[in-house]
């Protein structure tokens, strides 16, 4: 019996992780985590019976108490909560699908008790990937990829010397807008936004693939999890997302991960490594597929990935404050208050207003964050 533990299950990626837990019954859940959504909290408690539960908000978390009442579960909130549960004995793997930099303290709380991280939130690793991967090592901790991109450079590394990978191909769909100019841009709203062609995601991680910031943001991810120079890092438009990344070798070799879109494999993968479990679903049919086709991204049009760029090799502070304007940018775009090319401005504006620090600690990382998200209301109200 393997027993696990989920931040963020009533999102996307924890609602898929749990329907793994339900088709392979030596899975376990102890404890699960979400923001305010105490509904679907109660129906996940009742199914799978976790020892623990927490609500991010103090109400969701009171509220959850008297849902539950009649059953042995430990109702936890607020950050105290998560770094509760992400410390507690008794599981082995902890699923970090939690949106935003939230994740950062209870990943590193869950390292130094000595839970297998199986990372979703990459926010963790761009904000702070140069005091997680350390820290895992130190811990003899493993940190398995759940973003389908990472999970297949991992899968593509199996069994072979990472100081002979010459270079990693990550490969991006392009979106919802591939194609489009920026003028047809500037009147795309959010509802656009939100119609990915080929995965199923929730909404901020949609919209940031919109913009090529998901992709900026994974490129920052897997040069933690890999321990590879940003310029060994390609971004590959690849619109049918068949070819989830692949990893060349020094003699030209070139391995692939493929398969149909669908996040329950990286989930099943991370959750059981180094096993493959059966899993039902679609199959890639190449005969039906007939082409796979390849194109450079455009950088000049979708900004996102530029700045992101930038702020990767800035490094230091300046993922947090691109991943910081990021979020709040997209919210106010979800929230229909900018539109659709004011995500990237935002973000260059407060990438130009900060100051970078070098090597950051985890409260250096969380006022950046804050000072980042005062700027953005500052010049919103600058905007009118
Ligand atoms: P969703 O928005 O679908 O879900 C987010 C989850 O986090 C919900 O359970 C939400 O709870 C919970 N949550 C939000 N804020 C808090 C908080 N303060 N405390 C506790 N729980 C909180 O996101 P996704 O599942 O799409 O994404 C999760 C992470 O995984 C992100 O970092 C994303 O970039 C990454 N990822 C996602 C992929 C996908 O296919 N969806 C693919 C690869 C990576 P509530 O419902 O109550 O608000």
């Amino acid at each position: 019996m393997k027993k696990i533990a989920i931040l963020g299950s009533t999102g996307s990626i924890g609602t898929q992780t749990l329907e793994i837990v339900r088709e392979n019954p030596d899975l376990r859940v102890e404890g699960l985590a979400a923001g305010s959504n105490t509904a679907l909290m109660e129906k996940q408690i009742r199914e799978f019976l976790p020892k623990t539960a927490v609500m991010w908000e103090e109400e969701a978390a009171r509220d959850l108490r008297s849902r539950i009442g009649d059953l042995p579960v430990r109702v936890l909130c607020g950050m105290d909560g998560l770094l509760e549960l992400a410390a507690e004995d008794g599981y082995e793997v902890l699923v970090t699908a939690i949106v935003g930099m939230i994740g950062i303290r209870p990943t590193i709380a869950a390292i130094e008790s000595g839970k297998t991280i199986a990372l979703a939130n990459k926010e963790t690793l761009v904000t702070a990937g140069h005091l997680i991967m350390p820290l895992a090592a130190r811990h003899g901790v493993s940190i398995l990829p759940v973003d389908s991109e990472h999970s297949a450079v991992f899968q593509s590394m199996n069994g072979e010397r990472r100081e002979q990978v010459s270079r990693i191909w990550l490969t991006a769909s392009g979106g919802p807008f591939r194609g489009k100019t920026r003028q047809e841009l500037a009147s795309m709203t959010a509802a656009d936004a939100l119609k990915h062609p080929n995965w199923s995601m929730g909404r901020k991680i949609t919209v940031d693939s919109a913009t090529l910031v998901n992709k900026a943001l994974e490129v920052m991810e897997a040069r933690w999890l890999f321990d590879v120079g940003l310029d060994r890092i390609e971004v590959l438009v690849h619109p049918q997302s068949i070819i989830h990344s692949m990893v060349e070798y020094v003699d030209g070799a070139v391995i692939a991960q493929l398969g149909m879109p669908d996040m329950k494999l990286p989930i099943q993968y991370a959750l059981f490594y180094p096993d493959r479990r059966p899993m039902a679903g679609k199959r890639a049919d190449f005969f039906e597929l007939g082409r796979l086709t390849f194109e450079r991204p455009d950088r000049e049009t979708f900004r996102g990935l530029e700045l992101g760029m930038r702020a990767a090799e800035a490094g230091g502070s300046m993922p947090t404050v691109f991943n910081a304007a990021n979020e709040r940018s997209v919210a106010l775009f979800l929230e229909g208050r900018i539109g659709f090319l004011q995500i990237a401005e935002l973000i260059e504006a407060c990438m130009g207003h900060h100051k970078n620090r070098e090597n950051p600690d985890v409260d250096q990382i969380l006022q950046a964050e804050a000072e980042t998200y005062a700027y953005v209301e500052e010049m919103l109200a600058r905007m009118g």
